[in-house]
């Protein structure tokens, strides 16, 4: 898989892996991140065109409270995620092809003083959230993509089910039959599954 860039202006204003220790604002959301500035932040003017830097499905739209109107898309265990949005034009479940016009960058949520696009990229096959985070580095084959990955049942907060996983990793409901199968279960889309169950999350589609 290719990474390209998600706006036509690449002028970084925050790299990747930047140390955010004396940073007094957003302390606690570091911490999640020992200290290192999570994704890469592009300087650009409010409305800016934000690309889909690969091909996947819209996981993510919503409301968070430091990084704004968020947008996730997901491809196998690759999610891009797309913060401070004042517009997102797609929709949880859209497939979209890579450097779709998907957004419009802005300055929302609490995590940001200026106008930019916090861009990130996790890894889903890595457990902890920290570990998730990796440096996106843009035009050249990636060699930790995976067409699908295993996700390790935890019900401590949400008990997890067909449905819920659909969700997650899907953004819609429509998915719950294609886990159940991939996974040789023989479940109803709402029975809770085992905890620590290792589910196979499978692809929006084979590639
Ligand atoms: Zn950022």
């Amino acid at each position: 898989m290719v990474i390209t860039y998600p706006s036509k202006n690449h002028i970084v204003s925050l790299p990747f892996g930047y140390d955010a220790s004396n940073d007094k604002d957003y302390k606690t959301f570091y911490e999640l991140f020992d200290n290192k500035h999570p994704g890469i932040d592009f300087d650009l003017p409010e409305n800016s065109k934000i690309y889909s830097s690969i091909n996947g499905i819209v996981v993510r739209k919503e409301f968070h409270q430091g990084m704004g109107n968020t947008l996730g898309i997901r491809n196998g265990n690759i999610l891009s995620i797309y913060a401070h949005l004042n517009e997102i034009l797609v929709n949880p479940g859209q497939i979209i092809l890579q450097d779709t016009f998907v957004a419009l960058s802005g300055n929302t949520g609490m995590a940001t003083s200026s106008a930019h696009l916090h861009f990130e990229l996790r890894d889903l096959s890595k457990t902890v959230l920290k570990n998730m985070v990796f440096e996106p580095i843009f035009n050249i084959e990636i060699s930790n993509f995976k067409n699908e990955f295993i996700y390790k049942v935890n019900n401590k907060n949400i008990p997890k089910n067909a449905l819920n996983i659909s969700e997650r990793y899907f953004g819609t409901l429509d998915f719950a039959k294609l886990i159940l199968e991939r996974n040789n279960l023989d479940l109803k889309y709402d029975t809770i599954f085992p905890e620590g169950l290792e589910l196979i999350i499978p692809n929006f589609r084979n590639q």
